[in-house]
């Protein structure tokens, strides 16, 4: 497999030019590829540090031949391209992930049932597509989540519904045309698995992540997980099973909600280095983007052992004061506060501009640090 490799040198593609992209394009320029970034953004965060950015749209047909003709393998670090993109530019030059794991992660409903088809536990819930179905959920058990099935992320596309009366208000407000009612879970914590599937179907996990949303987007999240070892392994065996399932090769993370009950449910995939893994970058000997440079090189995967606590901060356009920066003076005094800036020139709320690795002894040292910085961050 090793003379298959593709060296440094090479020249790689990434479709999507945002925070991902800008991150696999530091990792893979850091090890000596090239990167060619297509997004139709002309100001976007990766494709300012790309080799070259091809500012058009992913199903442009003249930027597919490019890549297809100078990239020597193709990845994406967004699930929401179009499929028949990965597809066309397959017959060419290796794809990972491929396009049809990036199919099952583009819906939710196909997501959930290929879930249960390998006997993994999942949150209660229901398909509604149509009259009867919303017929049908008078007996489903609220509270519950009403999510679109395409184009969710961050939150967005999602409606808690206390009862049937409010979930008929909602389908009426986001207008979509398909949807999973999924019933909302008492939740204990949240946590994470990131890891990487080379073409050999060898797996290597990072180590959990424990996560707090605010809002429905990613606040903080804190590695290792508190965790028993016990329920680490399950975890780490249904995130594995994902990806043997899928014949995955690159960079996967999978979502779980622990219950207050204990019960691990698998929450959602994503074909594609994560938010929740940005701690990788400072506190692994190998970050989630190198990997999955690694991955679809098909070299050997990096070690990706912990070696310092970390709590990760997601920082979002709300703390940008208007037409300014944050005052990173006091952030930038902690050496062990690892800024990371995605480089966006407009802060909007809700926006991810940025994140801080914040390292420490112990997780709880980090958490403690990071909740300093955030107050006086945050005003
Ligand atoms: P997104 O694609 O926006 O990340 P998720 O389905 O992961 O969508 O939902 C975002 C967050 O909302 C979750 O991480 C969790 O905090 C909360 N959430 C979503 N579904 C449920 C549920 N069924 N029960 C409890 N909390 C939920
Ligand atoms: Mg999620």
């Amino acid at each position: 497999m090793m003379s298959n490799s593709i060296l440094p040198g090479a020249t790689l593609g990434i479709l999507g030019g945002g925070q991902l992209g800008r991150m696999f394009v530091s990792a893979a320029r850091a090890m000596g590829y090239e990167v060619v970034v297509l997004d139709p953004d002309g100001s976007s965060p990766a494709g300012s540090m790309a080799t070259k950015h091809l500012q058009a749209k992913y199903d442009d047909r003249e930027a597919l031949d490019y890549m297809a003709k100078h990239c020597a393998a193709v990845s994406t670090e967004f699930e929401n391209i179009p499929s028949d993109t990965l597809d066309y530019l397959a017959n060419f030059v290796p794809v990972h992930p491929s396009a049809s794991a990036l199919r099952i992660a583009q819906n939710r409903y196909s997501e959930k049932i290929f879930f249960q088809s390998l006997g993994l536990s999942i949150a209660n819930f229901l398909s509604i597509e149509s009259e009867d179905d919303i017929e049908l959920a008078k007996d489903f058990s609220f509270p519950a989540i009403l999510k679109t099935n395409t184009l969710g992320y961050d939150g967005k596309g999602q409606i808690v519904c206390q009862n049937h009366g409010e979930l008929v208000d909602a389908l009426s407000q986001i207008g979509s045309v398909s949807y999973v009612l999924e019933k909302r879970i008492d939740l204990a914590k949240e946590v994470s698995v990131v890891l990487c599937r080379n073409q050999a179907g060898e797996v290597d996990c990072f180590p959990l992540a424990e996560n707090q949303h605010s809002n429905g987007i990613l606040d903080i999240s804190i590695a290792p997980a508190n965790l028993s070892q016990e329920m680490t392994v399950e975890i780490i065996d249904a995130a594995t099973k994902i990806a043997h399932g899928l014949d995955y090769c690159g960079v996967l993370a999978v979502e779980f909600f622990i219950s207050s009950g204990n019960e691990i449910l698998i929450n959602e995939m994503a074909p594609r280095p994560h938010n929740s893994g940005h701690y990788t970058l400072d506190a692994c000997y190998t970050s989630q983007f190198e990997q999955q440079v690694r991955m679809m090189c098909g070299l050997s995967a990096g070690d990706s052992a912990l070696h310092t606590p970390v709590a990760m901060w997601n920082m979002l356009g709300n703390i940008w004061p208007e037409s300014a920066s944050p005052n990173w003076d006091d952030l930038l005094k902690h050496g062990k506060a690892k800024l990371h800036l995605y480089g966006k020139a407009e802060a909007r709320v809700g926006r991810k501009m940025g994140h801080v690795n914040f390292l420490a002894d112990s997780t709880a040292d980090a958490v403690e640090l990071l909740a300093l910085i955030k107050q006086r961050l945050v005003k």
